[in-house]
């Protein structure tokens, strides 16, 4: 089985997809936080105020679930939790 069978089939193109989404995270680790979409706070549902968005800590991103993946497979030191 050659490497073009592989990219060929329905795993292959899966593999390739794959490896493209890691790439990319690896490229664009972050993303805007789903919860506050990075405008780093919440706003109260009834007035003006904003408390400072749980999910993300006030830092308005998000690490990609890849970038994590790859974190885990990388250095222990620096992602160790
Ligand atoms: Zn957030």
């Amino acid at each position: 089985m050659g490497l073009h069978s592989l990219l060929g089939s329905p795993f292959g193109l899966a593999l390739l997809v794959f490896a493209g989404w890691l790439l990319h995270s690896l490229l664009w680790p972050y993303k805007n936080c789903s919860r506050c979409g990075g405008s780093k706070k919440l706003n109260a549902v009834g007035g003006g105020g904003y408390r400072s968005c749980p999910k993300c800590g006030g830092s308005g991103t998000a690490t990609r679930v890849g970038r994590r993946m790859l974190g885990l497979l990388g250095s222990r030191r620096r992602y160790h939790r």
